[in-house]
């Protein structure tokens, strides 16, 4: 049904030829430049956990993908990850993946091993990227712990930081908002030597959590409330999965993320746009500890770029985690879920994921982009690999009742082949995949709504005298049906026209109206097929505070049991094909087992039905 007419193209190659942007823009004004040629490891005094990692070279740019982990990643850090990773390995430069694991509570292993199988699974590999020769290990903000608590030291040592210890209602109120200025803090005006000595109390646990925090001294007057003497160390009773129970103070992230970019060498740090008013504070402490002695310039600089916002679709760690607690999906990985776990195991591929990032490109300004692209970037990608096969997913049963009469017996089957991918997908020089058998005999299944006893206007498949071929089978001409005493279909009647089969000389003797798909009783098996819809109903389900829980779609999982040809039960777990009719489907990577219990997952249709 679906045999476009275009020759085979590699969706790669289309991937490979990139757009220029404004990011793409600095960094080669930079290497023209030669902003960074003259970083090295040994101006910043830092720790030995990155001087291990190896000299940068100061022709490459440094970038970095920091997630925290506390969640599972999704479709929109899909996009960060192919922006930074892509973006290093286009220049020839370096991309770290670096854990931002400052707050403790929220962060889990389970989380860390699942970003690191993401990363990898897009097809980024930042040990052959240049990091940590000799060395797989990721990077992790605190492994910086002891730097940075340097670093507040310096601070103020320098008068520019303060313990605080006004109330936490105090606090927000005398921040003051956009219209009103900040009002200093009583604690303001302590002196070098008292805020070093309150301040190795919070690190010596002598403070009660939330009785003091440090706070740069910067304006509490700034139009920029991020410049309002943020508060850059905290106390935290918290067992750190890396770090243990070593500290009980810990970062904030706006003062720890500069410092692991510069440590690390970064040269462009990327960012979303919701950072952008975080810069003048990342600026201002790159300058104080480069005045300090503790940094070396050039420091890194960030720069940001528009999230991606997807339709009919949450990227929230924080809502994403509410539908896994909540139980509205079955894990982080379901397959209707917008992580990256999730998407594989609906079918997504790497490639689709790449080719999504490259399409929709980087901007600077916020924009929604329509679910039916990345649909459209897996269709791309599947058309010419995803070998095709058939499945009954309503199943009925034709009875071939001349069966016996044509061929000798009630049991005589006989086998068909169909091609696994057809013409058109075959590249040039490529050797096509082997043909798919499969047996028609007396009795096959075929779907229910292909047979009408009374046929609305334009149908043209089963009903009473109507020819129609069994794809790739024998033509038949329908005779009726036999139903049950509530007048349900029960079985469909046909019979079979000898000498019509697809492939042989007399296929085109008898003209049919149709070709149905079906698959034999003899040799098909039945299996799960699990039918996914989007999972919200609403295109913007969290849009203007609304509750996205309420947008839920109902109706975004349908389980049905099907028959699949046994190209198909044999598949292997993760394996795509294309349903012919139906679209694109994955053998679960989880619960499909070949040959013994066929599961597959709807991945999406043959066309866009979003939006419409
Ligand atoms: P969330 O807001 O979903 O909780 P996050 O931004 O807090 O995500 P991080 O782990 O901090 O999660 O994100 C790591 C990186 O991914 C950051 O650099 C962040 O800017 C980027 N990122 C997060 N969400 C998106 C998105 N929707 N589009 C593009 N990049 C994103
Ligand atoms: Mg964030």
């Amino acid at each position: 049904m679906n045999s476009p007419t275009a020759k085979a193209t590699d969706c790669n190659a289309a991937a490979d030829t990139k757009v220029s942007n404004f990011l793409r823009q600095i960094i080669e004004n930079d290497l023209d430049k030669g902003t960074y040629a003259s970083r090295r490891w040994a101006g910043s005094p830092g720790d030995a956990a990155h001087h291990a990692k190896g000299e940068p070279d100061p022709a490459k740019i440094r970038t970095r993908f920091p997630p925290e982990p506390n969640g599972y990643l999704h479709v929109g850090h899909a996009k960060s990850i192919c922006i930074n990773f892509g973006l290093a390995k286009e220049y020839g430069g370096v991309c770290h993946l670096r854990f931002d694991d400052t707050n403790p509570e929220k962060e889990d292993t389970e989380y860390v091993n699942s970003i690191i199988d993401a990363v990898k699974w897009l097809g980024f590999d930042w040990a052959q990227l240049g990091q940590a020769a000799g060395s797989a290990a990721p990077y992790q903000a605190s492994d910086y712990f002891d730097f940075m608590y340097r670093a507040a030291e310096a601070l103020i040592e320098a008068g520019h930081a303060y313990v605080d210890e006004q109330s936490a209602e105090d606090m927000r109120a005398n921040r003051g908002d956009f219209g009103k200025p900040g009002v200093d803090s009583p604690f303001r005006t302590r002196t070098v030597a008292e805020n070093l000595a309150r301040f190795r109390e919070m690190r010596d646990g002598q403070l009660a959590d939330g009785a003091a925090v440090l706070r740069a001294k910067i304006d509490m007057a700034s139009p920029n409330i991020n410049l309002r003497d943020p508060a850059i160390y905290r106390i935290r009773r918290a067992t750190h999965h890396h770090t243990g129970d070593k500290w009980c103070i810990y970062p904030m992230y706006t003062f720890a993320h500069p410092i692991e970019d510069a440590l690390e060498q970064i040269t462009h740090s990327i960012c979303t746009l919701e950072f952008e008013d975080q810069r003048p504070f990342y600026d201002w402490l790159m300058e104080r500890l480069c005045e300090c002695g503790l940094l070396a310039a050039p420091s890194p600089k960030q720069y940001e770029f528009a999230r991606l916002n997807l339709t009919y679709v949450i990227t929230s760690k924080r809502k994403l985690a509410q539908l896994v607690n909540e139980g509205k999906v079955s894990g982080w990985d379901d397959p209707r879920m917008p992580t990256i776990a999730g998407l594989r195991r609906r079918g997504y591929t790497p490639e689709s994921l790449r080719l999504f990032a490259d399409r929709i490109g980087v901007t600077k300004s916020d924009s929604w982009i329509d679910y039916s692209t990345l649909e459209g970037c897996l269709r791309e990608d599947l058309e010419n690999k995803a070998h095709r096969g058939m499945a009954v997913l309503d199943p009925v049963k034709l009875v071939l009742t001349n069966w016996a009469e044509a061929f000798g017996s009630d049991g005589y089957t006989e086998a068909c082949t169909q091609p696994a991918l057809p013409h058109s997908a075959i590249a040039e020089g490529q050797t096509p995949p082997a043909d798919r058998t499969f047996q028609i005999g007396k009795e096959v299944w075929i779907e229910r709504e292909d047979f009408e006893e009374v046929p609305p206007k334009g149908y043209k498949r089963l009903f009473p005298s109507n020819v129609v071929r069994l794809k790739g089978g024998y033509v038949i001409e329908c005779t009726g049906c036999a139903r049950d005493a509530a007048g349900n279909v029960t079985e469909v009647h046909a019979k079979v026209i000898p000498g019509t089969k697809s492939g042989t000389p007399g296929a085109d003797s008898v003209k049919a109206k149709a070709a149905i798909t079906w698959v034999g009783v003899a040799d098909g098996v039945q299996a799960e097929v699990r039918l996914y819809d989007r999972l919200f109903a609403e295109a913007h389900p969290d849009a203007g505070g609304k509750d996205f829980l309420q947008s839920l779609n109902p109706d975004s999982l349908k389980v049905v049991t099907a028959y699949v040809e046994p190209s198909l039960a044999g598949a292997q777990p993760d394996q795509k094909f294309q349903f012919e009719r139906f679209g694109y489907f994955v053998a679960d990577r989880l619960d499909h087992v070949a040959g013994a219990k066929p599961v597959f997952n709807r991945v999406t249709g043959l066309k866009d039905s979003w939006g419409k």
